[in-house]
């Protein structure tokens, strides 16, 4: 297939491009490089500098390719930003949403992968969580990923699109051969925080609540390593089915405390780690764990990662071997 990437730059996207080259697609990456990185994109994957917001180049570009089908990862992913700055969101996630949906509704390009988030089901009621609980989102970020998820289901109906929307939980690691990895800045996510400190780039992590009512006091997550995301992917847009919006969790299963993962670290680096305790982060569920039983059974799909020591060695491998990301920011 020839397949049409937004954001193919970023994190989880670029790992996606990769997947999508060995499986023998053809692609073309989108990217407005504000978050993304040049260099995270193979030399030999075309690369074209746009933003989704500029719908006439978007147009020019999806109609020139010929493609047979879009990923569609561009987007904003910090809730905290989101809580301060929602219209960005609403306009980044949602708005530059519906401009790509116009555009292929009318190229007739009827197969979409979309990056979606397990923030849509905001606190849930129930753990591990499985597709059909409701999704009550707590912040704009969820709010806009569950609004396209609600334009893809409308969509599917009236014209036909095909689709999957995949909703990740803890995204993390990096590619295999050590070639990508995670870049963000500012950075956020635990892992990296936690692997900077092994590093001597920051002196300490703060633990965001001890006092959760899990085992050891610390919040849960699924962390799900990046290429089992890129592998989810691909199954999704190779099987999905034209007029129908599907949705799956893209999880292991499996929960790690915050406590757990800094454990990791420090097995997996031999460095000190020093720990402040710290305040709840507003927003933060105590738990939230994935039943992917769903995807494994409609696409066969299976997560290479489920060892937390195996996860945090692929992250340590990246940012061992890259200290300073890409080196382009
Ligand atoms: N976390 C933490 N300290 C940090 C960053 C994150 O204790 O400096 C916790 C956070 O409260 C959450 C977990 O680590 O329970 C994962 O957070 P992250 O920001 O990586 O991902 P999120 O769950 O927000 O998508």
């Amino acid at each position: 297939m020839r397949v049409f990437v937004t954001g193919g730059a970023g994190y989880v996207g670029s790992h996606c491009v990769r997947e999508l080259v060995a499986a023998g697609h053809q692609v073309v990456v989108y990217d407005n490089l504000v978050y993304g990185h040049r260099k995270a994109v193979p030399d030999d994957v075309p690369l074209i500098e746009g933003d989704l917001a500029d719908g006439a180049k978007l147009r020019t570009t999806l109609s020139e390719g010929r493609f047979d089908a879009v990923m569609h990862f561009a987007a904003y992913a910090y809730v905290g930003e989101s809580v301060e700055r929602p219209l960005v969101y609403y306009r980044n996630n949602l708005a530059n949403t519906l401009t790509l949906l116009e555009a292929m509704r009318d190229l007739e390009i009827r197969r979409l992968v979309f990056s979606s988030t397990c923030a849509t089901y905001g606190e849930p009621e129930r753990v591990p969580i499985v597709e059909s609980l409701p999704q009550k989102p707590i912040n704009p970020y969820g709010r806009s990923k569950l609004a396209v998820e609600w334009m893809l289901e409308d969509s599917a109906r009236a014209w036909g699109l095909g689709s999957c929307a995949l909703r990740y939980f803890n995204a993390c690691g990096a590619a295999r051969d050590g070639s990508i990895g995670e870049d963000h800045r500012p950075e956020t996510h635990l892992i990296p925080l936690v692997l900077q400190v092994a590093l001597g780039q920051r002196a300490k992590i703060t633990i965001f609540g001890t006092d959760y009512e899990t085992p050891d006091g610390t919040c849960i997550r699924d962390y799900i390593h990046v290429e089992d995301l890129a592998s989810a992917h691909r199954l999704a847009i190779e099987e999905l089915e034209f007029g129908r919006a599907d949705a799956f969790n893209v999880g292991t299963g499996q929960g790690q405390s915050v406590r757990a993962i800094i454990e990791a670290a420090r097995r997996v680096t031999g460095r000190p780690i020093a720990v402040e305790e710290g305040p709840r982060r507003p927003g933060d569920p105590p738990v939230l764990v994935a039943d992917a039983g769903r995807i494994r059974k409609a696409f066969r799909w299976e997560p290479a990662y489920v060892d937390v020591g195996e996860i945090v060695a692929s992250a340590w491998r990246w940012h061992e071997s890259h200290p300073r990301g890409f080196g382009d920011r």
